[in-house]
């Protein structure tokens, strides 16, 4: 596993790196010397390593201080996510983000409220809590709107070895140890009644690992704001089709600026070009070309709106002649060459009959029928493909029916 740390020379992000060391992950970490505010910055950094898996602690944490740095901490710890988040997708689209974000975030909590889970209401009541709550929700736009796979931790309070001495338990224990330096037993504290849960730092960096990875998340694809019915389609296959290519992604969703049922006829479509999904049959076409003499655009069109009356699964070839015909729909279930007064219809790699052009669509659907309904069995095909030639001369010498 290749583990990137934003914040590696902080408290946690030290334990961190040790501990992923320890488990045999290939390790690389950033803290001060690179800005996660700098887009550049994070590029070069992501697309350098390409990490496998990111844990994103660079963040501003002391409470206290944001009450006079707030919009530094709005900075750092809100547009840092979105730009750590930005370059890792840009890296590994597949890879995962933990986000650490904070208890904070519930704010003050009353005694009856515990112990609360999860989905307790978000409550900041402070500049750096609020600055966690908009880096969650930084979170989970990507995780919505491209599908990133990002985990949101939580962490309370958490101690060990290393802690700098502004938090509370190393500034008590460091006073207490400067008192008996002094030779004196008390120290001077505020209020004593507050209870507070501590995790130790090397357990909560073990959770993390657990957590970035055993949680398996589905990737979610989809182009948003791709267009309309023929943009969009062209984009989201584009999109869509080259990660799932990749075998990249889980589960797809199309998005188009047009009747809602267009969407999942387009995303099937992409599912059945990759050979992913069957539903329906599957048309292909020629491109047409100056031996065109029928129109193939025209007999494309007709076939393709019958078709979409047929859940079964089976190929059909649509050819503007009958030149290129048992090749091209040599593949096909059943292909139709078109000519002026006369076409042919295939099935199965092989020349079934001629008929007049008038009844050409008419035929092929009849033969598709029957075929369907004597249980869409598939002849044993040719090895190769008969020359053009001899095919040609072949269904020339067949009787129109
Ligand atoms: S099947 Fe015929 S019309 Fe279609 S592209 Fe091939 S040669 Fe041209």
């Amino acid at each position: 596993m290749r583990a990137l740390i934003t914040g590696s020379q902080g408290f946690v992000g030290r334990h961190l790196v040790a501990h992923l060391r320890e488990s045999g992950d290939e390790v690389d970490g950033i803290d001060r010397e690179r800005d996660v505010t700098d887009a550049k910055s994070m590029r070069e950094v992501f697309q350098a390593f390409r990490p496998d898996v990111t844990y994103h602690l660079a963040a501003l944490t002391h409470v206290g201080e944001s009450w006079d740095h707030a919009s530094e901490f709005t900075r750092v710890n809100v547009v840092g996510t979105q730009y750590v988040l930005d370059a890792a997708f840009e890296a590994v689209p597949t890879s995962t983000t933990l986000i650490v974000s904070s208890s904070e975030i519930y704010g003050v909590v009353r005694e009856e409220d515990l112990p609360i889970r999860e989905n307790f209401r978000a409550a900041p009541a402070n500049p750096y809590s609020s600055s966690k709550v908009e880096a969650e929700r930084v979170a989970h736009d990507v995780a919505r709107r491209r599908g990133q796979r990002v985990l949101i931790v939580r962490p309370f309070n958490h101690l060990g070895p290393g802690q700098a001495l502004n938090f509370v338990v190393p500034a008590l224990v460091s006073r207490l140890l400067e008192a008996r330096e002094r030779g004196e037993s008390e120290i001077p504290v505020g209020d004593l009644s507050t209870r507070r849960d501590f995790s130790d730092v090397r357990d909560v960096v073990r959770a993390y690992r657990l957590l970035a990875s055993k949680v398996p998340y589905p990737l979610h694809l989809g182009v948003t704001e791709a267009g309309t019915v023929f943009a969009g389609s062209i984009k989201s296959a584009v999109g869509i089709g080259t990660l799932l290519a990749e075998g990249i992604g889980d589960t797809i969703r199309v998005s188009l600026s047009a009747d809602p049922v267009e969407e999942p006829k387009t995303a099937f479509e992409i599912l059945k070009a990759l050979g992913l999904r069957e539903r329906g049959p599957v048309m292909i076409a020629c491109p047409s070309c100056g031996r065109d003499n029928v129109g193939v655009h025209t007999l494309a069109e007709q076939v393709e709106t019958r078709l979409a009356e047929y859940p079964q699964a089976f190929e059909v070839a649509v050819l503007g002649c009958a030149v290129n015909g048992p090749g091209e729909s040599g593949d096909a279930d059943f292909g139709i060459a078109g000519g002026r007064d006369v076409g042919f219809i295939y099935a199965h790699g092989r020349v079934l009959k001629k008929v007049s052009s008038d009844i050409l669509i008419d035929e092929l659907f009849f033969e598709i029928d029957s075929w369907i309904a004597g249980g869409m069995h598939r002849p044993k095909r040719l090895k190769m493909a008969k020359p053009a030639a001899l095919a040609m001369a072949e269904a020339s010498a067949i009787p129109l029916k």
